[in-house]
């Protein structure tokens, strides 16, 4: 146990519930029933808060028509700006001092609530839900995984935990750490780990998603990893440097050996061919890394437009939370 924790024992906990929710017309009801139904027993002081990422669906709608017992504010944005910018909303119109965040399609069980809940009581900061398994995920991802944790930690300025996603629970003293980034390129799995406090992972299996197919096709996977990549770790821009230094000694030491290999011993220096081969493979590398230093410069252009992460179109409160106010 860490020293520099004090439990929490007498605190009262005001639990935010953010549920991003992109096209879960078919889901977004029960999942509400279900946490609401948990949240309950925890706590006397809570709320869910809903921020519809531009839904094509009725999920706008099955939200504004809950009930006022359900205690469910909605947050709709004009368009879809993907999950990371939901959950960025959501911890800003958050008003607990305990945030947890959970997926509309009720594959974070409930259950983990309780266990998150009494570590926050125990001192933790930041309590987030591993996988515990992912034998059963597909191959892409599994290795996927692997190599997008090992090209992160290369960089070696934050520690990202393994398989720790978007499932957490948060302190109402990093909700504003988060709050206080000002960066556009908002990868949340890095930010989470940049802001540091005490941090504790708890195992869980997710559930089957209730309906419908997952947002992230592959082709979004493979760009969210390299948004994470390149918004913390500088490691790509290095590796072309160091990759540069070594063409440079390699081709230098090669035409030194040529020289002498003419001048001594009269060898004729050999012909195109070799030639052509080696501009190919520069100008390959060249271009490699002139690509690279461009997604550097896409990201430092996102940021320099200054526009905001996301719009909301529409904020809707139950009566009882919008009077509180
Ligand atoms: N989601 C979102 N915006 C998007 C894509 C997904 O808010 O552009 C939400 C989605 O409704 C769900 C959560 O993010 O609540 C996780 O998405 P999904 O289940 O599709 O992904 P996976 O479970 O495969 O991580
Ligand atoms: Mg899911």
């Amino acid at each position: 146990m860490n020293k520099n924790i004090f439990p929490r024992v007498d605190a009262e906990a005001h639990i935010s519930i953010i549920v991003p929710a992109f096209n879960e017309e078919a889901a977004i009801v029960s999942t509400i029933h279900t946490i609401v139904d948990r949240v309950k027993q925890l706590s006397a002081n809570w709320e869910i808060i809903v921020i519809d990422d531009g839904s094509r669906d009725q999920t706008a709608n099955i939200v504004r028509s809950l009930p006022e017992s359900l205690q469910t504010t909605l947050v709709r944005f004009s368009r879809n700006f993907g999950k990371e910018y939901a959950i960025t909303a959501g911890l800003e119109y958050a008003t607990g001092n305990v945030v947890i965040c959970m997926d509309a399609d009720g594959q974070h069980s409930s259950e983990l609530l309780v266990e998150m809940l009494a570590k926050w009581r125990a001192g933790y900061d930041m309590v987030y839900a591993y996988r515990q398994d992912r034998d059963v995920e597909s191959r892409f991802k599994r290795w996927g995984s692997r190599i997008f944790y090992r090209a992160i930690s290369l960089g070696g300025q934050i520690h990202i935990p393994r398989d720790a996603g978007d499932f957490r629970l948060m302190d109402r003293q990093v909700v504003n750490a988060l709050l206080s980034l000002p960066e556009r390129n908002r990868f949340m799995k890095g930010i989470y780990a940049w802001v540091g406090y005490h941090s504790i992972g708890i195992p869980y299996i997710p559930l089957p998603r209730s309906h419908g197919e997952s947002a992230f096709s592959k082709l979004k996977l493979i760009q969210l990893a390299w948004t994470g990549v390149t918004s913390f770790s500088v490691m790509p821009l290095r590796l072309a440097s160091a990759v540069g230094a070594l063409l440079a000694l390699l081709s230098f030491t090669y035409g030194m050996y040529v020289v002498v290999d003419h001048m001594f011993f009269d060898k004729s220096v050999p012909g195109w061919p070799t030639i052509i081969a080696s501009m190919m493979f520069f100008a390959g590398v060249q271009l490699l890394f002139i690509g690279i230093l461009g997604e550097y410069l896409s990201r430092i252009y996102d940021e320099v437009k200054g526009r905001p992460p996301y719009i909301v179109a529409e904020v809707l409160k139950p009566k009882a939370i919008a009077t509180q106010q």
